[in-house]
C-alpha cells in the first residue's frame, strides 16, 4: 500500500486490514513515497518523519510492515518502479497486490506505465467517503484495455484524511483516535504540522 502518509491514520490502517482479510494476504507492506510527483505544490513532511510514523503505527500488527524502498530511492516516486523492484525481489510464486483508495485508483490511467502496473500486481481499489466509485467509473476502470485486474472493494469506510489531520493540528485541535496513539505522540513530540505557530 503506497501513500504519502503525512501522517498515516486509521483510514489507511483499517483499509489495509480489510483488504488483507478479504484477500487472505500474507502481509501488507506500507510504502511511504519519497517524492510524490502528484503532490507537487505543497510542502511534504520529511520522509524520515513520515516513515517513522508508519513504522510505529504498524508495529502491533504482525501482518503489517513498513518499507524504506521508495524513500531511499533517489528521484521521483513511480509506483511502477516500486512494483518492478518488488517483483525482482520476491520469488515468482509470490503474488503482488497494489492497494489504494478509490480516489487514487481513479487516477491510475494517468500513471506512467499503467499497463505494466496491472501486469505486475492485482490492483485493489477501496471505497473512501467523498470519493464514491460510481457505476460509470467502475465500468471505465473495469473495461479499460490497460487494466484487466482491478478489484473494487466496498470496505467499512472512515472519512479520515491526512489533509484534515494536518489542518486540525495547525489549528490546535485534537487528532486523538483518528491516528494511533504512537502517531499523535510523534506529531506532538516533533512539533509536526504546526505551520510555524
Ligand atoms: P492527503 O489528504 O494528504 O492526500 P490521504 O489521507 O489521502 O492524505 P494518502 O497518503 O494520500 O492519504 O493516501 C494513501 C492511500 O491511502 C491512497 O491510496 C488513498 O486513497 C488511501 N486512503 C487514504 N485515506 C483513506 C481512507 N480514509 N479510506 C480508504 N483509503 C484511504
Ligand atoms: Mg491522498
Amino acid at each position: 500500500m503506497g501513500g504519502t502518509f503525512d501522517p498515516i491514520h486509521i483510514g489507511h490502517l483499517a483499509c489495509a486490514e480489510q483488504v488483507r482479510d478479504l484477500f487472505e494476504l500474507d502481509a501488507v507492506v506500507f510504502m511511504p513515497a519519497g517524492d510524490p510527483w502528484m503532490k507537487r505544490g505543497r510542502s511534504i513532511t520529511a520522509a524520515e518523519d513520515r516513515f517513522a510514523m508508519v513504522k510505529a503505527a504498524v508495529q502491533d500488527n504482525p501482518f503489517f510492515d513498513a518499507s524504506r524502498l521508495e524513500i531511499d530511492r533517489a528521484g521521483e516516486t513511480y509506483t511502477v518502479d516500486t512494483l518492478r523492484a518488488l517483483r525482482a525481489h520476491y520469488p515468482d510464486n509470490v503474488e503482488l497486490y497494489f492497494i489504494s483508495g478509490a480516489d487514487a485508483m481513479h487516477r491510475i490511467l494517468e500513471w506512467r506505465d499503467a499497463t505494466e502496473l496491472a501486469r505486475l500486481a492485482r490492483l485493489v481499489a477501496v471505497s473512501r467517503p467523498g470519493y464514491e466509485i460510481d457505476d460509470a467509473r467502475r465500468r471505465y476502470m473495469l473495461t479499460h484495455a490497460a487494466i484487466r485486474h482491478v478489484s473494487v472493494i466496498e470496505a467499512t469506510a472512515l472519512a479520515v484524511s491526512s489533509t484534515d489531520l494536518r489542518e486540525k493540528v495547525r489549528s490546535g485541535r485534537s487528532i486523538r483516535y483518528l491516528v494511533p496513539r504512537v502517531v499523535s505522540d510523534y506529531v506532538e513530540n516533533h512539533g509536526l504540522y504546526r505551520g510555524g505557530a
